[in-house]
């Protein structure tokens, strides 16, 4: 075979620990079955502190918020909810706000976002939630159910998109916008939105402005916290005295260890679509690539694996990039205002948060001597979705038993990773995922850092395969103690003594 074209997982302290007891995940698996979810609850809370110590480097007061669609886990919120005033969580269904209040977190920490209904809106406002307001027609619904209900005053955030960019109009006079989003009012609507939130100002207190763009491009984010702040300038000049920024989440994870081996990657994937070199994925796809007359069209949907910078450097960077209009660091901006900064981050916060592992069923030769093989393993494409989400890092072979004696007389291979599902489109990588050898059935692969929406945002019943189980484990000495997730508190350690 060629190089291999690893794309091996960063994996910090203690989840690369974690990853070296191999016999504690072999017996985890055998007990409890595959796949298996496993977290590190006290992760969860190191990368709060990380947001908080940026928080501090920039004099900035504000809320970090967990954005719980991002894991279904109660250890994770009830870690966080153990943690003091300034962590919170974003809930964006009725469902994730009765959990967060039933693992602890008060109301006052809430955040609701996304669309509400009514029952949504009637307990965020009931336990004194902040509504993250998303349109103008769920401020009319909130403030009549607050009147109906005799409910108190409820904290409001306007939620805004459609942001201008730095030029304000381009070259040909057009108006340059930020991405479009079916969420928020847009800052072109936003008077209207004023008007009406001064005509409710019985029933909701506006306190802040808020914004959630997916896109890692930090400029178009300090554009647009930019422009909340002159808009709060604007509020100022009404009734109304908004003081804190929301500025969503987005920080982003890094999930390959090494820039180099992304760019190999990356390379020989276009030249694969090019046919230049061998096909790189199954029956050719290219993730959004195409082969246009010898030139590479398209956009790879692919997320940035390799980032020099995510994270709460992600949000260093963004509080110190200048305000395009201003010239200020945004930081500078938030501290002359005197405003709290809010932040959502979901993925980031649970980087490096946990794992999920798969039993290896069968390996077959994946046909017509290519040399490749074809890894069935026991879990399906919605059990462990990181190739859902275009993020591409290599699983770590746990061998049964331990290395095997003649482990160095083995040979990196190519493999596809194949689901559990008699469906052809049920594979866990389209990619020709290379190992250091060819793994038997029996082993077990560990996928690094799932905890971001890899875990179980798509998990699925379909032919009653078994949903993964999750569990919290916390170092032990040499060992590791763990318990189911819904039995983890933050008083106790995972395998049952009280602290
Ligand atoms: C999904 C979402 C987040 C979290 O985004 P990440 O990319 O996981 O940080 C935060 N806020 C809102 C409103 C969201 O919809």
């Amino acid at each position: 075979m060629d190089v291999p074209l690893y794309l091996r997982p960063r994996v910090d302290p203690p989840l690369a620990s974690l990853l070296r007891a191999q016999t504690f995940l072999h017996s985890l698996v055998d007990a409890l079955g595959s796949p298996l979810n496993v977290l590190l609850p006290e992760v969860v809370a190191e990368n709060a502190a990380r947001f908080r110590a940026v928080y501090r480097r920039h004099h900035l007061s504000g809320r970090v918020y967990f954005a719980h669609k991002a894991n279904r886990s109660s250890a994770l919120v009830r870690r966080l909810a153990a943690e003091d005033a300034a962590v919170g969580v974003d809930v964006a269904s009725l469902a994730e706000l009765r959990h967060a209040l039933g693992c602890g977190v008060t109301g006052d920490r809430i955040m609701a976002t996304g669309p509400k209904d009514a029952e949504f809106l009637w307990l965020a406002a009931r336990v004194g939630a902040t509504v993250n307001l998303d349109s103008p027609g769920e401020l009319e619904h909130l403030a009549d159910l607050v009147r109906r209900h005799g409910l108190g005053r409820v904290a409001v955030l306007a939620r805004l998109s459609g942001f201008e960019s730095a030029a304000g109009r381009g070259a040909t006079g057009t108006r340059l916008l930020s991405r479009r989003s079916r969420f928020g009012t847009p800052l072109g609507e936003a008077r209207e939105l004023l008007s009406a939130l001064e005509r409710h100002a019985d029933a909701v207190d506006l306190t802040g402005v808020a914004y959630h763009l997916d896109t890692t491009g930090v400029e178009e984010k300090a554009r647009a916290l930019e422009q909340c702040v002159l808009f709060m300038d604007e509020c100022r000049e009404r009734q109304l005295a908004p003081r804190a920024v929301d500025i969503g989440g987005g920080f982003g994870v890094g999930y390959v260890a090494d820039a180099e081996e992304w760019e190999r990657w990356t390379t020989a994937l276009s030249e694969a679509v090019l046919g230049v070199r061998p096909p790189l994925t199954w029956r050719g796809h290219g993730y959004g690539l195409r082969n246009e007359g010898g030139t590479v069209r398209g956009t790879a949907a692919l997320y940035p694996a390799h980032r020099p910078t995510a994270g709460p450097g992600y949000l260093d960077e963004l509080l110190s990039l200048p305000a395009p209009v201003l010239g200020r660091p945004a930081a500078t901006l938030l501290l002359e205002h005197l405003h709290d900064l809010h932040i959502e981050p979901g993925r980031a916060l649970v980087d490096q948060c946990g794992l999920t592992l798969a039993r290896v069923l069968d390996v077959r030769p994946a046909g017509e001597g290519s040399g490749h093989h074809l890894v069935r393993l026991g879990m399906n494409a919605g059990d462990m979705s990181l190739e859902e989400h275009g993020v591409l890092v290599d699983p770590v072979l746990l061998p049964r038993g331990g290395p095997a004696e003649d482990e160095d007389a083995h040979e990196p291979v190519g493999v596809y990773l194949a689901g559990n599902l008699c469906l052809e489109a049920d594979l866990i990588t389209r990619r020709l995922v290379h190992l250091p050898r060819l793994p038997r059935a029996g082993d077990v692969l560990a996928f690094a850092n799932t905890a971001g929406y890899a875990m179980d945002f798509h998990a699925h019943h379909a032919q009653r395969q078994p949903l993964a189980r999750t569990v919290a484990v916390e170092p032990d000495g040499d060992s590791w103690r763990w318990c189911p997730d819904e039995d983890y508190w933050p008083l106790t350690h995972p395998g049952g003594t009280t602290a």
